[in-house]
């Protein structure tokens, strides 16, 4: 039979895919994830991101930016640095651009990020100016989290042309910065280079597009690649969390209330 074009996780995937700690694991092992988001213009999209990145499994988050003393705030488990993401320690995944804005600065972490040996997570203000070769050269695997319009901006095109075809556009996403490419929206579809049927996400809600939302999801999926999901898998993974996280959160759903709704989605689908 012919390869089907799309392809949807079902719960019983996802609890397949979910990391469970072994017995005689750490939190090392569990998988460490790297968050470089926010700004002090934006410094609750560090918070969201890094919100994500602890309901997402991983052993220990470290955040390396300005806006540190806000993530601790409000986690004060994680692991905070104020210096490049390169000098934060190691990690087994990075994620890079939720609010980190437009400046010198924000270019420099992101340069800083793809330059990691380990899987890198790029969504928001980390999508703007990405160069296709850069990401093309990195060893270690890439995942893109465009929405429509920042879609639309790294193929230069406008947002209808992407919502007009999402399915060819998200392909040639990947195609273009051999990247596994989760574009967001009504549907949230995931595809891989070099080809293969495109994930669709089955969950989700339209209560999900509210401000923030996508820097939980972020730091939702990175914190799946660090414990050591492929990056397809991980991405699929996190958008069906993210989705359920979505339906449960009270409505009307907030980014903080869908954060708060990760756990009891893990604990349903466990
Ligand atoms: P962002 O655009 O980065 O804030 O991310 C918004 C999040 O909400 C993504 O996970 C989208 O897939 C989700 N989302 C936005 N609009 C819709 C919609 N109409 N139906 C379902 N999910 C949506
Ligand atoms: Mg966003």
């Amino acid at each position: 039979p012919a390869e089907p074009d799309l392809v949807a996780l079902e719960a019983a995937d996802v609890a397949a895919l979910l990391p469970r700690p072994a017995a005689e694991s750490d939190k090392y092992r569990r998988g460490v994830v790297g968050v470089a988001a926010g700004s002090e213009r934006y410094p609750g999209a560090a918070v969201l991101a890094v919100g994500g990145a602890l309901c997402g499994g991983a052993g220990a988050v470290r955040y390396a930016g300005p806006a540190g003393a806000g993530v601790l705030a409000r986690y004060p488990e994680t692991l905070v640095s104020a210096g490049p993401p390169s000098r934060a320690g190691r990690v087994q995944s990075w994620v890079v651009g939720p609010g980190v804005g437009d400046d010198p600065n924000a270019r420099a972490t992101v340069d800083d990020v793809l330059a990691a040996e380990v899987p890198v997570l790029i969504d928001a203000d980390g999508l703007r100016g990405l160069d296709p070769e850069r990401v093309r050269a990195r060893r270690a695997a890439t995942v893109l989290t465009p929405h429509a319009g920042e879609a639309a901006a790294l193929l230069g095109g406008d947002r209808a042309g992407v919502e007009a075809s999402r399915l060819g556009s998200v392909r040639k996403l990947a195609e273009r910065f051999g990247a596994v490419v989760l574009l967001k929206g009504s549907t949230t579809l995931i595809a891989a280079p070099g080809g293969g049927p495109v994930h669709v996400n089955p969950t989700g809600t339209p209560w999900l597009a509210t401000a923030g939302s996508g820097d939980v999801l972020s730091g939702l999926v990175g914190s799946l690649l660090a414990a050591g999901l492929a990056p397809v898998q991980a991405a699929a993974t996190g958008a069906y969390l993210h989705g359920l996280a979505g339906r449960l959160a009270p409505t009307p759903a907030t980014a903080t209330t869908v954060t708060a709704a990760l756990p009891e989605v893990w604990d349903q689908l466990l």
